[in-house]
């Protein structure tokens, strides 16, 4: 029975990060990494490949990868993605490395800097005493990358970089050793745009603050400007983070990193988009989770969606410089359903929702536990589960009582959110299905094998098209549900 078990954590952790592209969150020292800079518009007409270039695509590994899909240009979008042939829900669209990433702020201390694996136990690096690595091989295998960035590391203590100058100083390593990148085959890192000209004055002098940051930063291995690759302007590059960056998150949902990833910035946004993006480590792979015609763009969701059409619309210009006007923002078709129920009741719950984060963050469940189902407790009949912020409650309540180990307590609530996780993120989203694994754990671990069964095997459906039959989560879940049948046979 333990060796389910030893992945139990599962139940512990989630956000829906998964598979969304979105800025860098603030890091510890409070200066904003990349948000509130906002980006630009991140899809603009093609320039083309300068040929020849540092940047060049790569021939071969493109006819590889291109085969179910081509760059294209957009209507009214600049740059994108489209099917080359018709593509079905789980279908293998693209696989890639990225051009740089780094474990963020919130994965460090839990990740491996060099597999992207979390564990409990991690090797420091003696050196500069950030870098955590499973063991020898690792920290081994991840040293071309670290070497001279963990110099900086160790002259910039006891300040510790954020997330968006750590990439860039390794983003600045990989240029100034620059062979070739097989993660820019669609896609070069020359080829982005920044859009600065469009950005207001704070947010330029935003990115100016950051550019001095990384200076400093940089300063042991990079003495002066006149040292970094020729043409590279910083605060271009802070620029073309800021709106071009995925966050890496493990199979359940949690961020980890953060990552350039040049081919897939073509992905343009949609609220309900035909595509997912989920990490297996740090490498990236492309799924369709719908039918997909050929010549049809492929898109991905930026952010989360669980969210009103106005507040998307407000997160996507603000970040990414574009209006949304998907049928879902046109139509607003859900917004109805995501803040039903008494106005002022909803409200106060969302005006508590970022005290309640800083809590989850801070793992103080037991104050999480009692806040949350105060607030949940005293909407009963005022609110129904589907409203978001009082979902969002539901899905706290539920973390705080799996960590404080209730699971009674944590099935009742986690139950309830089914039903809206499944208007919200219908047919295949990796958070439905997460959210059914961890339901279905619940119920095995409270040996409610027939109904861990049942739940099991909806999470297999969504995950084997999300995350894929040979994804770690799948097999995982596959050996559950193996050992669920087994506990069924031997039971009866
Ligand atoms: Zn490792
Ligand atoms: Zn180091
Ligand atoms: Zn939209």
């Amino acid at each position: 029975m333990y060796s389910i078990f030893r992945s139990l954590a599962v139940l512990d952790r989630r956000n829906r990060s998964y598979g969304l592209k979105k800025k860098i969150p603030r890091s510890r020292d409070n200066v904003c990494s990349l948000c509130g800079l906002s980006g630009s518009r991140k899809f603009i007409p093609a320039r083309a490949p300068v040929p020849g270039s540092l940047f060049s695509p790569i021939g071969a590994a493109r006819a590889v990868m291109a085969r179910r899909l081509e760059r294209f240009c957009s209507p009214g979008k600049g740059h994108g993605l489209r099917a080359l042939a018709p593509l079905r829900p789980g279908e293998l669209l693209y696989t890639a490395e990225p051009f740089a990433c780094t474990v963020s702020t919130r994965g460090r201390g839990s990740t491996c800097e060099s597999c992207f694996s979390r564990k409990e136990k991690l090797l420091r690096c003696s050196q500069c005493k950030i870098a955590r690595y499973c063991d020898a091989s690792c920290q081994k295998a991840a040293w071309s990358e670290h070497k001279r960035e963990c110099k900086c590391l160790r002259s910039f203590h006891p300040r510790i970089p954020t997330d968006s100058v750590r990439l860039a100083g390794r983003i600045v390593f990989k240029l100034l050793n620059y062979s070739s990148c097989p993660s820019e085959e669609l896609f070069s890192l020359l080829e982005h745009e920044s859009h600065i000209k469009e950005m207001s004055e704070e947010k330029k002098e935003g990115l100016g603050h950051l550019a001095t940051m990384l200076q400093l930063y940089l300063k042991e291995e990079v003495g002066d400007l006149s040292q970094l690759p020729p043409g590279l302007d910083i605060i271009h590059l802070f620029a073309i983070m800021t709106c071009n960056c995925f966050t890496i998150s493990d199979g359940e949902l949690q961020e980890i990193g953060v990552g350039l990833y040049p081919s897939m910035s073509l992905l343009n946004h949609d609220c309900d988009p035909n595509c997912v993006i989920v990490f297996q480590g740090r490498r990236l792979f492309l799924r369709a989770i719908r039918e997909i015609r050929p010549a049809e763009e492929l898109t991905v969701s930026y952010i989360d969606v669980l969210v009103p059409a106005q507040e998307r619309r407000t997160q996507l210009q603000n970040q990414y410089c574009f209006v949304c006007e998907c049928q879902q923002c046109d139509t607003r078709n859900k917004d109805e359903d995501m803040l039903a129920g008494n106005e002022k009741a909803w409200k106060s719950i969302k005006d508590a929702t970022p005290g309640m984060e800083k809590l989850q963050s801070q793992h103080q469940w037991e104050q999480v536990l009692s806040l949350c189902q105060t607030l949940v407790d005293n909407n009963q009949g005022i609110l129904p589960d589907t409203n978001i912020y009082l979902l969002k409650m539901l899905d706290y309540t539920m973390d705080a009582c799996i960590n404080l180990r209730k699971w009674d307590k944590a099935l009742f609530f986690g139950t309830r959110t089914l039903q809206p996780y499944r208007m919200y993120y219908q047919g295949f989203h990796p958070a439905l299905g997460v959210q059914l694994m961890r339901l279905g754990k619940l119920q095995y671990y409270m040996e409610r094998f027939c109904e861990a069964l049942d739940t099991l095997k909806q999470a297999y459906e969504v995950m084997k098209v999300t995350h894929g039959v040979d994804h770690p989560l799948t097999t995982d879940l596959q050996q559950m549900l193996g050992e669920c049948q087994a506990e069924m046979d031997r039971t009866t």
